[in-house]
């Protein structure tokens, strides 16, 4: 899938830059990819913001530096990363990075509404390779593990203990953890063993456990 980069994501890709993104594959699909697509008609104008914005239901589309930096640390592997899950798809604007740079992308979500809307803007930009469920992301998505990376879009208020054990051997986890502070954390399965380390401070909206709304 190659979709044409737009004078406003470029601008976008290179403030990312300015902001410590590296990886060039990331930028480029940074540049290349319609956030205004992603956003209501009423925020469109602030689309291409290094900011997050609502998206309705009480959620938020992450920022761009942060959907950035948790895509560059997802593909900071010892191995060619090709399976990826994602827990909370919301507006699915991270998806549809992630959709253009591993063969095959899973994204769970628990508001149904919200699945529905990122699907129909998946089909719009011609993202094939992505395969959802509406459902409670704290579990994982075990019937189609092990997965090469996995990225959490909420912060857990603790680690979810399923999600290490659905990573492949090489695998990495990037998820938000924290209540009131939260910590951006790489769980790097090494092995068999977990190897733990916090990146920075971010600010997501909460991952839900539990039953469906
Ligand atoms: N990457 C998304 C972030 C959306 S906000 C974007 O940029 O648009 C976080 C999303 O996680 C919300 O849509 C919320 O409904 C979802 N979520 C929260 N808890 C969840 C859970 N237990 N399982 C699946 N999705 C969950």
């Amino acid at each position: 899938m190659n979709i044409k980069s737009t004078r406003k994501g470029t601008q976008l890709a290179a403030l990312l830059a300015k902001e410590g993104i590296k990886n060039t594959r990331v930028l480029d699909v940074i540049a290349s990819t319609p956030r205004e697509l992603f956003v209501s008609d009423a925020l469109r104008h602030k689309a291409y913001e290094n900011t997050a914005l609502p998206i309705g239901q009480g959620q938020t589309i992450s920022q761009p530096y942060t959907v950035a930096k948790m895509t560059e640390l997802l593909l900071e592997q010892d191995i060619q990363p090709n399976t990826i899950l994602e827990i909370g798809t919301g507006s699915g604007y991270q998806t549809a990075i992630l959709a253009q740079l591993f063969k095959s992308v899973f994204s769970v979500e628990r508001i149904k509404a919200l699945q529905f809307q990122a699907k129909r803007r998946m089909n719009q930009l011609d993202l094939h390779n992505v395969k959802m469920k509406h459902g409670d992301g704290w579990q994982g998505w075990q019937s189609k593990a092990p997965f090469d990376a996995i990225i959490v879009t909420a912060a857990a208020a603790n680690l979810p203990e399923s999600l290490p054990l659905q990573l492949s051997k090489h695998g990495r986890l990037v998820v938000p953890v924290g209540e009131k502070t939260q910590a951006l954390k790489c769980i790097d399965n090494k092995q068999g063993e977990w190897v733990q380390t916090a990146i920075e401070n971010v600010k997501f909206v909460p991952l839900i456990a539990g039953a469906l709304s």
